[in-house]
Parts: structure tokens; C-alpha cells; sequence
């Protein structure tokens, strides 16, 4: 099994750190992780936020939160090349989980072009500066329609801008349960195949029931499951796991609803 998005961001950049997560996963049968950091960790990334900043004060007390934590990549690249010297009885890649921001792909290319990572998972988080993920309350008065046709208007665009490796949670919108008031299946026809050309995989991912609510449906909708299984998307389960103990959470499950799906 494999896991392939999992936070390191609640420690230390040391070898005991990863420790912890390596001995779950071994504990549960993960032969493969991915360990990432969110781009907003990051000093390097900050101009790319600065709508989401200017969105509203909630989002801007809580980049301004986040900020006080920031770390510089060079720190992080050392800590991999520090990582990388020693063998594990799992496989372990490193890299990135990067919000899209169509505006800032100039910026997201000169910065993961500088660093040797094993992949870049790239994420839509925020919908034209609005953070559909943080506040079931942020959602009074959004335009359903307008917001879900965005948020897929930009994940193909993440997608053909070629910069990425994999597509993080591709139906995260449906977080506070709010659903699309249209049919999604030309879409999800589209990113499927837009996924095949860039090949990229796309996550089964159980963040949403882990980190948010256990009512929140676990990997993706139905329709897009399927879809992407009838295209033959490359599909990798993920955790999202903010902590050593929540590494490969879920991750038996989610295979099973892919291997259900598919039969
Ligand atoms: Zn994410
Ligand atoms: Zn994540």
C-alpha cells in the first residue's frame, strides 16, 4: 500500500522526526509514502498569496499566523539531502504540496525548478482568493454555481500547466458538504483525460474524513471514480496525514473503494 501525501510540518527537520512517521507506516503496511510540505510553509512562496491576504481578515490573520512559522526551502532540501543518505525499510519520496494560483505560474516554475524533489503535488485551495476549506461559515452567500465552475476552471489549468506531478484531493470543494447544483461529468471527462496527457496521478485521498469531519464521504465522489478509473488515470491513495501517528490513516480503505469500483 502506499500513502503518498503526508504533512511533515509539526516537527522538527531531523531524522527522529521521520522516524516516527516511517514506523507507522511500516506498523500498517505502507511499503511507500510521500512526505510534503505545504507551500504556504515557505518564505519563497509568500507574493503568490497575496489575494488570498487580501480576501478577507480572517484569511489574512491566518496566512499572517501561518507566516510566523515559515521556514525557507533551503532548510528543507537540506534536511532531504540529509534523509536521503540512509536507507529505510520503505520507500519515502519528498516534495512539495503547492497551491495553484493560475497568476503565479511563472513564480511556482522558478522555484520547484531550483530543487531536486521526487514530486510536486499541486492543489486547489483557494478559489479566486477564496478559502473553500476553512470555514463553513466563508461559504454564506457564495455563488455555488460560479464557485464550483472555478474551481474546476482552475484545477485544468493546474493540470496543463504541466508544472505538477500529481493532483492533490480533486473534490475537496465538497468539504462543507455543499454540492455542485450541475452536472460535473464533462468536466471530470476532461480532467481525466488531461491528467492522462500531463500524465499525472490523481489522489484517493481520505483528508477530508480524516482532518475535517468522519461524515465527510472518504476519497473521491462516485462519478468522478469512476470516470477517471474508465479514462485509467493513475490513482494513488493518500492520508493527508498532519502527523506521524496519522500516517496510511484510511489508506486500506480508500484501495478497497478503488478496487470495488473497478471490478
Ligand atoms: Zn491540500
Ligand atoms: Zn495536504
Amino acid at each position: 500500500m502506499i500513502d503518498c501525501h503526508i504533512h511533515i510540518e509539526r516537527g522538527p527537520y531531523t531524522l527522529e522526526w521521520l522516524e516516527q512517521f516511517i514506523a507507522t507506516a511500516v506498523s500498517r503496511d505502507i511499503e511507500e509514502i510521500y512526505l510534503l510540505e505545504h507551500s504556504h510553509r515557505f518564505h519563497e512562496f509568500k507574493p503568490m498569496y497575496q489575494n488570498v491576504r487580501a480576501y478577507n481578515s480572517y484569511q489574512r490573520e491566518w496566512l499572517e499566523h501561518k507566516s510566523r512559522e515559515c521556514r525557507s526551502i533551503e532548510d528543507y532540501m537540506a534536511f532531504i539531502s540529509q534523509a536521503r543518505k540512509l536507507s529505510y525499510p520503505i520507500k519515502i519520496k519528498f516534495g512539495l504540496e503547492v497551491c495553484y494560483f493560475e497568476e503565479a505560474e511563472a513564480l511556482i516554475r522558478e522555484i520547484i525548478g531550483q530543487y531536486p524533489f521526487d514530486f510536486v503535488t499541486g492543489s486547489v485551495h483557494w478559489v479566486d482568493g477564496f478559502g473553500f476549506d476553512h470555514k463553513k461559515e466563508l461559504w454564506d452567500n457564495v455563488d455555488l454555481h460560479h464557485t464550483y465552475l472555478r474551481y474546476y476552471k482552475i484545477m485544468q489549468n493546474l493540470i496543463k500547466s504541466g508544472l505538477f506531478t500529481g493532483l492533490a484531493h480533486p473534490d475537496s470543494i465538497k468539504c462543507f458538504g455543499h454540492q455542485a447544483p450541475f452536472d460535473l461529468s464533462d468536466i471530470y471527462d476532461n480532467i481525466a483525460d488531461l491528467l492522462m496527457e500531463y500524465q499525472m496521478y490523481a489522489e484517493q485521498s481520505g483528508g477530508l474524513h480524516l482532518n475535517y469531519s468522519r461524515e465527510c464521504e472518504l476519497g473521491m465522489n462516485a462519478k468522478m471514480k469512476r470516470i477517471f478509473l474508465e479514462k485509467g488515470v493513475h490513482i494513488l491513495t493518500a492520508s493527508d496525514a498532519h502527523r506521524p501517528e496519522d500516517v496510511g490513516a484510511n489508506i486500506a480503505d480508500l484501495a478497497r473503494l478503488l478496487e470495488n469500483s473497478s471490478l
